[in-house]
């Protein structure tokens, strides 16, 4: 049973949503003050966050912003309807979603669906395995130490197999449309990728396009030899 962190200081909301979600199945927890909630978000394994923006003590931003600098629960902030800064700031720092306020309940339920089901994603490709929701890379079984853009670039190239990725494209969508840098960070994390899975492990599953980008893809006749 999935269970989802209500963060919002107006009792009316919180209590809706929390009987709505508890309705479909999830378990809940409402917390009105920021300071809490982060400290909570912190402490415990929740598998979604519903994140209002104005709260006591600590405002919903900030709470993203502490939290993403070591967890990567989802968070769907709830704005107010003029807040459209929050928006783009959440989604900046690493909210998986927003909503405005006021919304309709199934439209929430519905994201809430989405964001829990892409974090259940397992993604295999040969015999490397990407589990989005736990964060592991594995080869035949065998772990892959990545950091994080290393696992969200890798995630991006396999949810892209066959499809080849131009540096531009990969820059936006892992480093994030405001990244201040050139497409040159993609060679370079490139490079970390097949240094730690096709250098390791003695096979070619991400390929060099010259003039277009990157591709990963999995051979079935047998497998390249190492350069
Ligand atoms: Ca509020």
């Amino acid at each position: 049973m999935s269970h989802i962190l209500i963060v919002e200081d107006e009792s009316k909301i919180s209590r809706f949503v929390s009987l709505e979600l508890q309705h479909e199945g999830y378990d809940t927890t409402v917390i009105a003050d920021g300071r809490e909630a982060l400290d909570a978000a912190l402490e415990h394994e929740y598998d979604l966050i519903i994140l209002d923006v104005m709260l006591p003590s600590l405002n919903g931003i900030e709470i993203l912003r502490r939290l993403r600098q070591s967890k990567d629960t989802p968070v769907i902030i709830l704005t107010a309807r003029d807040q459209v800064v929050d928006k783009v700031t959440g989604l900046d720092i690493g909210a998986d979603d927003y909503m405005t306020k006021p919304f309709a309940i199934e439209e929430l339920l519905a994201r809430i669906r989405v964001s829990l089901k892409k974090m259940k994603m397992v993604h295999t490709i040969g015999k490397l395995t990407v589990d989005i929701d736990s964060h592991i890379a594995t080869y035949d079984g065998d772990p892959i130490e990545l950091t994080k853009k290393e696992f969200e670039l890798l995630v991006y190239l396999i949810e892209n197999r066959n499809v080849v990725i131009s540096r531009e494209k990969a820059l936006d969508v892992v480093w994030g449309y405001d990244f201040v840098g050139n497409t040159n960070v993609v060679d370079v994390y490139i490079r970390y990728l097949r240094s730690k899975i096709d250098d390791a492990f003695g096979i070619k599953l991400i390929e060099t396009v010259r003039g277009f980008g990157y591709v990963i893809r999995h051979k079935k006749t047998g497998q390249a030899r190492p350069l």
